[in-house]
């Protein structure tokens, strides 16, 4: 049983100057490729990743705040300058480490960039500049950590209030 057409179905859709029947325009618009119509599906973004991404935000923004300048300035060749951002010095995939103090640091990002294309480069100038840091990442790197909905929302309430503690 379909519902009964209205009278705007009946008199049929208006294409390229032609009148379609409804059975004519669902052909037509299952004949055109899907491009057009997946490209403005949006990925729908589940709450555990939303939090996620304001807790990383939050941290992100105390972490400039706090160290306020390129830490990595005058240490090495590479040309400072770009915008200050919050460097991980192990990745953010490394989750354990992921919203710890100890391992990230403003950066500009001209260095960011720069060594995170060079990981061994990298390597080198943590240990030799900063080597309690780089001790500290070495001994909890391997271990697991896995974060709730409710521990995303608690890491961006405890930034957000350490941010505006220095501000
Ligand atoms: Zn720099």
């Amino acid at each position: 049983m379909f519902p009964k057409p209205t009278k705007k179905e009946k008199k049929g859709l208006l294409y390229s100057g032609k009148r379609l029947s409804p059975e004519e325009a669902l052909k037509i618009v299952q004949a055109t490729p899907l491009l057009k119509r997946t490209a403005m599906k949006r990925t729908p973004v589940s709450p555990l990743k939303r939090a996620k991404k304001k807790a990383d935000t939050a941290f992100a923004l105390y972490i400039r705040n706090r160290d306020n300048k390129c830490m990595l300035a005058g240490l090495d060749n590479v040309r400072c300058g770009g915008g200050l951002q919050c460097m991980h010095l192990r990745t953010r995939g490394v989750y354990i480490l992921r919203f710890d103090e100890v391992n990230a640091m403003a950066g500009c990002a001209g260095h960011h960039v720069y060594y995170t294309n060079h990981p061994s480069d990298w390597d080198h100038l943590l240990q030799e500049f900063f080597p309690e840091r780089w001790a500290y990442i070495e001994e909890h790197k391997n271990e697991e950590a896995h974060y709730k909905l409710s521990d995303y929302q608690e890491l961006e309430r405890f930034y957000t209030r350490l941010f505006e503690g220095i501000m």
